[in-house]
């Protein structure tokens, strides 16, 4: 797909760009030099930096070129026919010669992607690239391996499929991420994946983006403490050993808000917009040590991000202090030139992308970007010591993996791949992260005594791809051939659940209507297909219209409609709502998602999931939870609710009240001082059920407009039927009440609070 994509994009660009040829000078300020970036980022850990200035000694200019080159593994396989515009047929096999040509001539570093196939597959091909590189390379540098595992390990043939991020957040739950981590670690750390390019710490501010579910949701505090657990437990994941893996924050920066919601489209934010909301996830990253950083391939504000000097030096180098490698995305540096239009041609384009700061480039079809490069330094326009600042970095992220010695991968412990035990935290993790949106008069659970018939319907009921969504298997993909045989779907799952006679299929409108005689309900399965990238880009967030017909459909039957959405990203679904008296947003559930889909419908699993956005209630008011005071007055005038389900809401089968809201003290007295607010939750419904209780703030004047509402803390407890427990928040005055101006000052304004955790408020002031 992404070579057909590419091909398109290059021949229209080409055409429009005939004739303007004109060389253009990057500009950058050059605040900081190369040498002082490299004293800066030099470890206190003598013996890799010993080793980094040894190999840089004796390293030729080709040889450090080739360390900044990331190629996709399609130049070094046997097959990789990419047929009609499909990657299905790669096939993971090495063809040495095509190896040893990009190794003897270009002395290529790194290697990436994947689909799925089998561990003992990965790991002959890694095994042979791998074995070759160290025989035949002079100075034995390992190549390192990129994938994106993004949601479990979604390239690896019976690997755990967890749901996608856009989920984990809506689980309120940091043992999520954390498990999804450790699951990804130890089913491919094994066969060289040591690579990781996720997670994305893009915020879900405009759900009509396609890569809307790749996100962790639209709060920056969620993004960054789940983002930053996933992390952490990569990359010091102690059952992986004597492997490490590395991982990728992506992209930086202002990704996920293209203005027309468009996959790669441009974005215009002010700077003290990017500090607020877009800088906080990437920079918790960095403070949790990640190893390497992927840049947006769109634009910011009129500067294409890869050739930004201010976003990748300035902004990333000195103000935020990344120490670790900058990778450029997919063909991004050729992009510069073929579609921003900032660069007059590929070695233009080289030039402004390594100036600006990037230390990998992911070409990723050719060597072109090593000539280029080479020709710079040759001709005096780009200097040795930037070189050498890059590859630094290259070598000091191989050194810390400890690939120079285990560069091997190991076959001995496959058995970890999907056992029970992981898929186990693949459950756990869907049942806790599919909302429950609606419930009226408690149409669910419906129990498995009780329950006659159950009719299911819509275009998701029975299907399995639909629930990985995009990145799963291949890179999108619908061919449900793919999929392990026993994965359940919607339809499948409900049989297991309430037994295979109680359960049937309709799937056409006709059917819906002759086979509604005598339900109890009918759960209609709607939502999205798998799409990635680009390809999620919509011109509408409604459900499709044909989905709405046959929802009404169901509805005219009389009979109870349960509505499950299995999708991406929330699609407009307000003309049916009031008519569907239960409704789940799935999201992108994963493997064991079905499953988790069915034990909610029957009540063996309480639904504790809340909304990780706001749920859209009409297609032109996208508007998140924490958007600013002046936006809610025209909602009021028009009378439109901001959102269907806000962000933090999501019901459960018991109920939760709050009582006693209580702060230790009314006043914070200094920057540091702290108070402490706790609330007691009572679970007053007749069955255990898991609560998160989520804490925000309102400043009340700022001299900056304030978010009305904003997320700083939240946490989850199971609590038995009838059980109470207190929830605590400390409140610290420069932490938790500061924000920043355009300079990324933190401002700290004496004034009213409001704190707010379920329907309770209470102000408190800081004083100074
Ligand atoms: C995507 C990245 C991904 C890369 C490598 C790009 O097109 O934007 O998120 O890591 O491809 O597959």
């Amino acid at each position: 797909m992404k070579t057909l994509k590419t091909m398109l994009a290059g021949s229209l660009v080409l055409l429009l760009w005939a004739g303007c040829g004109q060389e253009k000078k990057a500009e950058s300020t050059n605040t900081v030099t190369p040498q002082d970036l490299r004293k800066i980022e030099r470890t206190d850990n003598a013996a890799v930096e010993t080793k980094i200035d040894d190999l840089l000694s004796q390293m030729t200019l080709e040889e450090k070129i080739g360390q900044m080159t990331q190629l996709n593994n399609s130049v070094i396989v046997t097959n990789a026919d990419w047929g009609a515009g499909s990657d299905l047929k790669i096939e993971i096999k090495l063809d040495t010669t095509k190896l040893g040509q990009i190794l003897r001539e270009f002395h290529v570093g790194s290697f990436l992607n994947g689909i799925a196939v089998p561990a003992e597959t990965w790991y002959t091909f890694y095994k042979e690239i791998q074995e070759y590189n160290m025989k035949n390379s002079r100075l034995k540098i390992p190549v390192i391996y990129g994938v994106d595992h993004m949601h479990g390990p979604n390239y690896l043939e019976g690997g755990t499929i967890f749901p996608h991020a856009i989920n984990t957040a809506a689980s309120y739950n940091n043992q999520i991420p954390a498990d999804i981590a450790h699951v990804t670690a130890i089913e491919t750390a094994d066969i060289g994946h040591q690579w990781l390019f996720a997670p994305v710490f893009d915020l879900g501010r405009t759900p009509l983006w396609g890569r809307f579910y790749e996100s962790l949701g639209e709060s920056p505090y969620v993004s960054a403490t789940m983002g930053t657990i996933f992390v952490k437990t990569v990359q010091s994941e102690p059952d992986i050993a004597p492997y490490k893996m590395g991982a990728t924050a992506k992209h930086f920066l202002g990704y996920s808000d293209p203005k027309n919601g468009w996959d790669r489209g441009p974005s215009d934010f002010s700077d003290q917009t990017m500090y607020e909301f877009y800088v906080p996830s990437f920079q918790a990253a960095v403070d949790a040590g990640i190893k390497t950083f992927m840049i947006n391939s769109g634009d910011v504000n009129g500067e294409a991000v890869h050739a930004s000097y201010r976003i990748l030096t300035e902004l990333l180098r000195n103000e935020m202090k990344f120490k670790g490698v900058v990778v450029t995305d997919w063909e991004d540096i050729i992009r510069l030139y073929r579609n921003h239009k900032v660069a007059a041609d590929e070695k233009d384009a080289t030039f402004r992308a390594i100036m600006a700061g990037i230390d990998v480039a992911m070409t990723p079809y050719n060597t072109d970007f090593c000539k280029h490069l080479k020709a710079l330094v040759e001709e005096n326009k780009i200097s040795q010591e930037r070189i050498d600042l890059s590859v630094s970095r290259i070598l000091r992220l191989k050194l810390e993996l400890g690939l120079f010695e285990n560069p091997m991968p190991r076959n001995d412990r496959f058995n970890r791949i999907g056992s029970p035990e992981n898929k186990a935290k693949a459950l756990a993790a869907a049942q806790e992260s599919i909302v429950l949106m609606k419930n009226e008069n408690g149409a669910l659970p419906l129990s498995a005594d009780k329950t006659k018939k159950i009719l299911v319907a819509g275009p998701n009921a029975n299907l399995k791809a639909p629930l990985g969504g995009g990145w799963t298997l291949r890179w999108m993909t619908s061919d449900e051939s793919l999929y392990p045989k026993n994965m359940l779907t919607v339809y499948s799952a409900l049989q297991k659940e309430f037994s295979e006679n109680k359960v049937a299929l309709a799937t056409t409108a006709a059917e819906i209507k002759s086979k509604a005689a005598g339900a109890d309900a009918i759960v209609m399965v709607v939502g999205e297909a798998p799409y990635a990238e680009g390809f999620g880009s919509i011109i509408d967030i409604s459900l499709p219209e044909d989905q709405i017909e046959l929802i009404r459909v169901a509805q005219l039957t009389g009979k109870p409609v349960i509505l499950v959405l299995i999708s991406g990203r929330p699609r407009v679904i307000t003309k049916i709502y009031p008519g569907c008296k239960a409704v789940l947003f799935a999201g992108l559930p994963g493997f064991e998602g079905a499953e988790a889909i069915a034990e909610i419908i029957s009540g063996k699993i309480n639904p504790s999931a809340k909304m990780s956005f706001n749920f859209p209630a009409a297609a032109n008011r996208l508007v998140p939870h924490n958007h600013k005071s002046s936006e809610v007055l025209l909602a009021h005038v028009i009378d439109n609710p901001i959102a269907l389900v806000p962000f933090g809401q999501g019901l459960s089968y018991t109920t939760f009240e709050y009582s006693n809201l209580t702060l230790s003290d009314s006043v914070l007295t200094s920057n540091a001082s702290e108070i402490t607010a706790s609330v007691t939750v009572k679970n007053t419904g007749s069955r255990a059920g898991k609560e998160a209780v989520l804490w925000f703030l309102f400043d009340e004047v700022g001299s900056i407009s304030r978010p009305v509402k904003e997320l700083k803390f939240y946490e989850k407890k199971l609590l038995n039927a009838g059980e109470t427990a207190e929830f605590k928040f400390v409140i610290n005055a420069e932490k938790q009440l500061s924000f920043p101006n355009s300079k990324n000052e933190k401002l700290l304004e004496d004034g009213y609070f409001t704190l707010m955790v379920g329907t309770l408020k209470a102000r408190f002031k800081l004083q100074r």
